[in-house]
This record gives structure tokens, C-alpha cells and sequence, in this order.
């Protein structure tokens, strides 16, 4: 198989993937709960998010060699203050 089909089918699977909307200020992951981390509650103000909720953009975390990718949701409408902090 030559090199140059992998990349093609790289290239068609990513072009399946809906881009996460941009976003700018994303928080780190140590900054986030567990519930956070998995869009149980809001990645912003902490509030559970229950069936609400809108995406804001994906965080990356790199460990050793593996980058895990975070799907981070926030509140539908308004935020609390940022309350997030290290568990
Ligand atoms: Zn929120």
C-alpha cells in the first residue's frame, strides 16, 4: 500500500470530523474538574450542564507521547464567573 493512500484516507476522515468552533482562552486541563474534563458540568463556571450546553472548542493534552483530546462544553446562555480550579 503506498504511502500516499493512508494519507488520502487521513485527509477524507478529518474532513468527516465538524470542526470544533474556534476558541480562544481555553483553560488547561489541571484547571478543570473531572466533570468538567467530560461535559458533565461547564468548563467555564462549573454549572451542570444537564441537556444544555454548547461546545466551545477542543482541548489538547499531551502526555509523553499520546495527545488526548477534550471536548469542552459550556452553558447554552451566560456564565458564572470562572470557578474552576484544581481538584
Ligand atoms: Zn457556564
Amino acid at each position: 500500500m503506498a504511502t500516499d493512500d493512508v494519507a488520502t484516507t487521513l485527509g477524507a476522515a478529518r474532513e468527516w470530523t465538524a470542526p470544533a468552533p474556534p476558541a480562544t482562552g481555553l483553560p488547561k486541563l489541571h484547571q478543570l474538574s473531572m466533570k468538567q474534563q467530560i461535559a458533565i458540568c461547564c468548563a467555564r463556571c462549573a454549572q451542570y450542564l444537564g441537556a444544555s450546553g454548547r461546545q466551545w472548542g477542543d482541548l489538547h493534552h499531551r502526555v509523553h507521547d499520546r495527545t488526548f483530546v477534550f471536548k469542552l462544553w459550556v452553558c447554552e446562555s451566560g456564565c458564572r464567573p470562572f470557578q474552576g480550579g484544581p481538584a
